[in-house]
């Protein structure tokens, strides 16, 4: 009998990066085991026990595919004529427009090493300033507000065990119960321990429901919220005026900006009663707490702020650095984290460098070995460049790496159509994705348990994927795909590119030596040692740093920074036309724009939408028949599913689906003006009765 084939390695999906083991057997069958890690201790979700079925799926793509310019169809080629097709293309389309005509789009589910290679790509051997990643449109207001705050961004600022610690914790706009079950068995065990937890949700999610209080604000009142629970701090002399004095600067200014927050207001402005405020803001006070966002405050028109107001009460209380207690934020893709620090998003360069910052740039020109102003950029967001795309000024070529914007980018009938208008459209994934079929050459690619590389999860901790076995014949892995069309492009790229990812790591330290997230130290034979190594992490022999802001935070004089926030209107309200709130997010069985989880057999989640009986009522609506979504943008159609978990003015619908049922037809495409963040989680709709049943 054959022994089976054993890697230790980490989930494909979601921030925690849950401990698994792969096993494979004789007959190429592989076997998930849960291992124990921090972030899941022996524990998976289902998508977690299911994710070696794509290693073997029927769908898997294992050719490169060009479109035909005479049928118009996507036809089996060789990788030497997908390659020339490419190069030719890009040139051609440089020469003719400029260097800046070629766009790339980035995932946060990459590896570290390549969301570094594919932003050193762009910049080094296209030499263009657009390249962005669908972490705009995940945690990038959470991210900016640190960033503003803290002079630093990192999801959990502390390890996930110190939430079993805590005595109370706000949780606001997260389904961790859905979206990462294993993170949910420490919210258990802190309430086993007699400790308080507050959510804060439109909706009674499952998450909501375990907690000790739920506050259902009106949808895109967050900020209210947060700035009225000061206020209340402020007005029972809840506050923590030494660390104020020590550890904070500008906290006079946000005194005086929530002194118009009094309770009564804030009741009238959320729609949450006065009492559950006051019992808020006292537990809260009451010992050692943290306060957790995710995108239910973040996805919004006005999430940096409204991250903001919840950073300034948790300063304002004096939580940050303290044991047990703090601000954090749920980041949700795989590589969330490591994928906004290494250069794929238009404003920044590896180590989290700010590509204006002539230091940053004289720093990489140096690894890159180039001139400071030969590095393009910043460039545009990923909404804006997605809504640039085939127009006069804007880029006539996009290349996808690990994403699926057809599916997961807001005002999505107008996305796809600029899509559509594109001169090149190349995607690399292993499945032909919604956007990978619509593209002029798909590359199909290496999935998770057959190359190996580094992941940073929610935590800071940077991680060790690692290779179950080979790729399968006739793919190929990012890096690879990287390293060769650079070569192809001329000049001396090719030497400066590689495809063995502890080549392109070593490269990675280097480049973040000095940054804010510093990895100069780790080395994946210590991440593989002591089975994940946090950043900052400035030389080998130092340790890691579990916990941030324990003596200074990240700000050039030491202290946390208060900024003044104002709430203000979601950007599209309801009126006649269009009276109900739409809010969006994900299920338990569905992993972001959905191309990998819905094509597993035991992950069956169908698209619906939730709505309040009382509403399906005066809708004429019956549980589970077809109804009609519509916003000013496009429509989407899905059966009702009643619930009295959900406020009578809101309905919910999963992001996570395709064609008809696709959310992002009707989603707008208000930014935040600093992250640049689409207003996801809210837009008015009008929702009719479809077919019957
Ligand atoms: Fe863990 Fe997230 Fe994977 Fe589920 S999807 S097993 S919660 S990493």
């Amino acid at each position: 009998m054959t022994t089976p084939v054993e890697v230790a390695t980490h989930c494909p999906y979601c921030a925690l990066q849950c401990g698994m083991i792969l096993r494979e057997h004789a007959d190429r069958r592989v076997e998930v085991v849960a291992r124990d890690f921090p972030t899941n201790r022996g524990g998976l979700c289902q998508k977690g026990w299911t994710a070696a079925e794509l290693l073997d799926h029927p769908d898997r793509l294992t050719t490169p595919l060009l479109r035909d310019p005479e049928d118009g169809v996507l036809k089996p080629a060789s990788w030497e004529d997908a390659y020339d097709f490419i190069v030719t293309k890009i040139k051609g389309i440089q020469e003719r427009h400029g260097r800046d005509a070629i766009a790339v789009f980035g995932g946060g589910g990459l590896t570290n090493e390549k969301a570094y290679a594919l932003g050193k790509f762009a910049r080094v051997a296209l030499r263009t300033k657009n390249i962005d990643y669908n972490g705009r449109f995940c945690m990038s207001s959470a991210a900016a507000a640190q960033i503003r705050s803290f002079g630093v961004d990192r999801g959990l600022p502390f390890p996930m065990a110190e939430l079993s610690h805590a005595d109370t914790i706000l949780i606001v706009g997260a389904n961790v119960n859905e979206t990462m079950p294993p993170f949910a068995r420490y919210l258990t065990e802190q309430r086993a321990r007699g400790g308080v937890q507050i959510a804060i949700d439109p909706r009674a999610t499952a998450t909501a429901r375990a907690a000790t209080l739920h506050l259902a604000p009106t949808p895109g009142t967050d900020l209210a919220l947060a700035n009225g629970l000061l206020h209340i701090a402020i007005m029972e002399g809840l506050i923590d005026e030494d660390y104020i004095a020590t550890r904070t600067t500008g906290f006079d200014e946000v005194r005086k900006a929530v002194a118009g927050y009094w309770p009564a207001r804030v009741e009238r402005l959320t729609g949450v009663p006065i009492a559950d405020l006051e019992t808020t803001a006292r537990a809260l006070a009451s010992g050692r707490a943290i306060i957790l966002t995710a995108r239910g405050a973040e996805q919004h028109s006005k999430g940096v702020d409204t991250v903001t107001a919840f950073i300034n009460l948790a300063l304002a209380l004096g939580l940050p650095g303290r044991p047990g207690s703090g601000y954090g934020c749920l980041t949700g893709q795989g590589n969330g984290q490591g994928g906004r620090e290494h250069g794929q998003k238009a404003d920044q360069l590896p180590g989290y460098r700010k590509i204006d910052d002539p230091a940053a740039r004289a720093h990489m020109a140096e690894v890159w070995g180039m001139s400071p102003d030969e590095i393009p950029g910043p460039g545009i967001s990923a909404y804006e460049l997605l809504s640039a795309l085939g127009t006069v000024d804007g880029p006539k070529a996009m290349l996808v790496f690990g994403s699926n914007p057809v599916i997961s980018a807001p005002n999505a009938v107008y996305t796809e159509a600029r899509i559509r208008d594109l001169e090149l459209l190349l995607v690399a994934d292993f499945v032909l994705s919604e956007t990978a079929a619509l593209a002029d050459v798909v590359l199909p690619t290496a999935q998770w348990a057959e190359e190996d590389g580094t992941m940073t999860n929610l935590e800071g901790r940077v991680l060790r994927r690692r290779a179950l076995r080979k790729p399968p014949p006739g793919t190929g892995t990012d890096l690879a795909v990287i390293t060769e069309l650079a070569s192809r492009l001329g000049g001396d790229y090719g030497a400066r590119f590689d495809s063995d990812p502890r080549v392109v790591f070593e490269e990675l330290r280097r480049a973040t030596a000095g940054g804010v997230a510093d990895y100069a130290g780790v080395t994946w034979e210590r991440v593989d040692a002591e089975d994940g190594v946090f950043w900052p992490c400035p030389s080998v022999d130092r340790a890691g740093t579990p916990r941030l802001f324990e003596v200074s935070f990240a700000t050039p004089d030491g202290r946390a920074r208060f900024v003044p926030v104002e709430h203000r209107p979601v950007a599209e309200d309801v009126d006649a036309d269009y009276p109900l709130y739409l809010t969006t997010g994900r299920v338990l069985t569905q992993y972001q724009s959905g191309a990998q989880t819905r094509r597993i057999r035991g992950l069956q989640g169908k698209p619906f939408v939730e709505m309040h009986p009382d509403l399906a009522a005066s809708l004429g609506i019956v549980a589970g028949q077809e109804c009609r979504v519509t916003s000013r943008r496009g429509t989407m159609t899905a059966p009702a599913r009643l619930t009295e978990h959900i406020r009578p003015d809101t309905v919910f619908t999963p992001f996570h689906f395709p064609g008809a049922a696709r959310a992002n037809s009707l989603t707008g495409d208000a930014l935040d003006p600093i992250s640049r963040m689409p207003e996801f989680k809210v837009c008015a709709v009008r929702v009719e009765p479809g077919e019957d049943l």
